[in-house]
């Protein structure tokens, strides 16, 4: 099935909010199967933010990746990418919609308290950068054909 990434960020762990992040995911019926706190280095955030170095906020963006622990995460879902976007909402939580993540626990553009591959091409690359292979976990479900109809179980399994 496909997967994505997650990052809890360091705004979101400061301010108590891993478990209501981590239910919303479980409550769609998404599935964790990687999960790790780490400090974000220098290399890492480069790497994963390259796409806005030259930006001027990219310091601050930069400074509030590593003012605590991420949490990262992989979870798994049909269209999990897309799906997962739609649930963490628009970047700059004052526009999220309420409901989503952003739009209910956030109040800013930057510390948005998570972020989400963009695409499909990117979630590969992204769970590579924070999962070794043994670190993710196949397992079996017991109510994936409560959570999924027939056919999209031909499609997506
Ligand atoms: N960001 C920011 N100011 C901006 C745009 C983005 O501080 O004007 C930060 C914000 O934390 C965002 C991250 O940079 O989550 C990555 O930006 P991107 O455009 O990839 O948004 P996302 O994919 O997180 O919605
Ligand atoms: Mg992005």
């Amino acid at each position: 099935m496909e997967k994505t990434l997650i990052l809890i960020k360091p705004n979101a762990i400061q301010r108590g909010l891993i478990g209501d992040i981590v239910t919303r995911f479980e409550r769609k019926g998404l599935r964790f199967v990687g999960m790790k706190m780490l400090f974000m280095t220098d290399e890492i955030v480069n790497e994963h933010y390259a796409h806005l170095k030259n930006r001027p906020f990219f310091p601050y963006l930069k400074a509030s990746m590593q003012a605590a622990p991420i949490i990262a995460c992989c979870i798994e879902g049909a269209e999990a990418v897309d799906t997962v976007r739609l649930l963490v909402g628009a970047t700059n939580s004052r526009k999220a919609l309420p409901g989503t993540i952003r739009g209910d626990f956030s109040m800013s553009g930057e510390q948005n308290v998570v972020h989400a591959s963009d695409s499909v091409e990117n979630a590969l690359i992204e769970i590579d950068r924070f999962f070794a292979p043994g670190e993710l976990f196949d397992y079996e479900s017991a109510v994936t054909r409560f959570e999924y109809g027939g056919e999209e179980s031909q499609k997506f399994m």
